[in-house]
């Protein structure tokens, strides 16, 4: 009979094809799989724990092939992911909320904040809050900056305190340079008091400059280790150019107040970023998982069609079979029949109709899902850059490319606890460039910098690897040197001395020798961890009192350089 075979065709071709079904989903399966790897790859590298779980993941979906409940427990997965996201987030928020609280208790044990006593202890009491650091941040900063330019600029600056800028911003009041009259001019005053106040002002002015011009080195060191827009970054410049040789006080005051701007923006900024990443990571993860559970839900939705047309068909055969057993009527039979093929093919063409809007669908959300997936490689890489590039800034110094005052912190921490450990011998060195503001006053900043520069290098070339050194501020540097006793240190260092002070160094054609003096002290019994440099650094005084160009060991008998 040629219209049973007809209908038999048709019902093997649907069975047929739903079987194809079968395999073209298990494909589907296995790139929702490698999709998965893939997103768990691009989001290594945040933190340890993260990453250990991330790489079982993987180790998971690399041997189990996930049913509908293995999805279920992915998405479990991901939404752990998030939460030591989140852990991470507050991690960093306790970190900048120490650093603010240090920064705050400074500021309140100094004369120059005296006045400002209560609103730093309100302050203090803000920041103690959580919702202060997540939603009233910039508010935050904002009083700060009205705190320190209170303190600074000085509505309250304590009469007879000179010298106080100068101790907040690490220059040494007895060492400094006395405040002469540069211009080798003499005040135009005729009477004794006015010479006096005359004297006061040329102090005071004396003294503002110099904080203008430490700012100004402040703010090309903050220039290296922030990343500004390129507006801000080209305004910062011009301040920075401002404050290094400018003598108007008002523009000075300007460049002093527009500085603390550009601290709240970059602050802000990044904190800002920060966030928007981790919003952007989380609807990005959301998506991705609302995918994961429209796939199985499609999947559950074809295996209910194909038992449905299953049952439709096995229906029409038997009720084709009872109307064959008890009709009689061949002219009826026929009928029948036609009307059961129909029936039957109806079934099978609604099965396909439904089946290949099922796998357009299915192909809409794969295509969808591969976007998003790659916005969410591509972004989190690029975040991953700049937070490596972000960590390499922040311990370097710009100038120099030594590590910075940050960075030496770190290591002296990490070497000071190997020294309680095995109290093999531990020493630390401060050296300071002598002279050096002459260098500046007769050849300018730039050959400043740039002497800043060879002497940085030359150090670090004629160090050992074991050996740490860094730049401390200005034309200080640090080095830190393990296994090295204070005599052997000190015998190190006065070769470094002897070796930059004959550096041939050649300004507008004329030869100047530039030399430092150092100070050197070993970690003893009971020391902390400052204790040290602290030695080291009044060493570094007597071997400046004592004429400059020498290095003297803390404690010992002075040896001469
Ligand atoms: P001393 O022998 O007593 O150490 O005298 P000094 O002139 O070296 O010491 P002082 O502390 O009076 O001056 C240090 C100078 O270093 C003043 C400051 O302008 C300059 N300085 C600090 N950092 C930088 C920098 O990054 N670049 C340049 N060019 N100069 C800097
Ligand atoms: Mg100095
Ligand atoms: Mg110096």
């Amino acid at each position: 009979m040629t219209s049973d075979s007809n209908w038999k065709e048709k019902y093997l071709k649907a069975l047929e094809s739903s079987e194809e079904r079968e395999s073209l989903w298990g494909t589907e399966k296995h790139q929702l799989q490698r999709m998965l790897v893939r997103t768990s790859l691009a989001a290594e590298g945040q933190n340890p724990e993260l990453d250990r779980m991330l790489a079982r993941l993987r180790s998971e979906l690399r041997h189990e092939a996930p049913d509908s409940v293995g999805w279920h427990r992915l998405q479990d997965q991901i939404d752990r992911q998030l939460s030591a996201l989140d852990e991470q987030k507050a991690d960093s928020a306790r970190r900048i909320r120490t650093t603010l609280e240090q920064l705050l208790s400074t500021l309140r044990g100094h004369g120059l904040f005296a006045d400002s006593k209560g609103r730093i202890r309100e302050l203090e009491k803000r920041l103690r809050k959580p919702e202060t650091l997540q939603l009233h941040f910039t508010a935050w900063l904002t009083d700060l900056a009205g705190v320190l330019e209170n303190g600074l600029t000085g509505t309250g600056e304590p009469a007879g305190k000179t010298g106080m800028f100068g101790k907040l911003f690490g220059a040494r009041e007895s060492d400094t340079c006395p405040p002469k009259a540069s211009s080798g001019s003499e005040p135009l005053s005729s009477g004794p008091e006015e010479a006096a106040l005359d004297q006061v002002e040329a102090e005071e002015s004396t003294q503002r400059l110099r904080i203008a011009r430490r700012v100004g080195e402040l703010l090309g060191h903050m220039l290296g280790q922030v990343s500004l827009e390129p507006v801000s970054e080209a305004r910062a410049r011009r301040l920075q150019e401002s404050l290094l040789n400018s003598n108007d006080w008002d523009e000075l005051r300007e460049g002093l107040s527009g500085v603390a701007e550009l601290v709240i923006a970059a602050v802000t900024r990044s904190q800002r970023e920060f966030e928007a990443f981790l919003r952007r990571l989380d609807e990005r993860l959301e998506s991705l998982r609302q995918c994961f559970s429209d796939q199985s839900a499609a999947q559950a939705g074809r295996l209910d069609a194909s038992q449905a047309l299953d049952r439709e068909i096995r229906d029409e055969l038997q009720s084709f079979g009872e109307q064959v057993e008890s009709s009689s009527d061949f002219g009826q039979l026929k009928a029948s029949v036609g009307q059961h093929i129909e029936s039957i093919s109806g079934a099978v063409e609604r099965f396909r109709t439904q089946e290949s809007e099922r796998e357009k669908n299915l192909s809409r959300q794969l295509e969808l899902m591969h976007e998003k997936l790659a916005a969410v490689e591509a972004h989190s890489e690029q975040v991953k850059d700049e937070l490596a590039e972000e960590r390499r800034k922040a311990l370097r110094d710009v100038l120099t490319q030594l590590p910075n005052r940050e960075a030496w912190q770190e290591r002296l921490a990490f070497e000071y606890q190997r020294w309680q450990r095995y109290r093999h011998p531990l020493t630390v060195g401060v050296l300071d460039i002598d002279y050096f503001k002459r260098v500046n006053d007769s050849y300018g900043h730039k050959a400043g910098d740039r002497v800043l520069q060879l002497v940085a290098k030359a150090l670090s070339d004629r160090l050992r690897t074991t050996d740490f050194i860094a730049r401390f501020g200005g034309e200080e540097f640090v080095v830190l040197m393990p296994e090295t006793p204070s005599e052997t240190a000190r015998s190190v260092l006065d070769g470094m001395r002897e070796h930059i002070a004959a550096l041939p160094f050649h300004f507008r054609g004329e030869p100047v020798s530039v030399t430092f003096s150092a100070g050197v002290a070993e970690f003893a019994e009971g020391d902390d961890e400052d204790e040290a440099f602290d030695r080291a650094d009044r060493a570094l005084y007597l071997a400046k009192d004592a004429g400059r160009d020498r290095v003297f060991v803390s404690g010992s008998k002075p040896a001469e350089g």
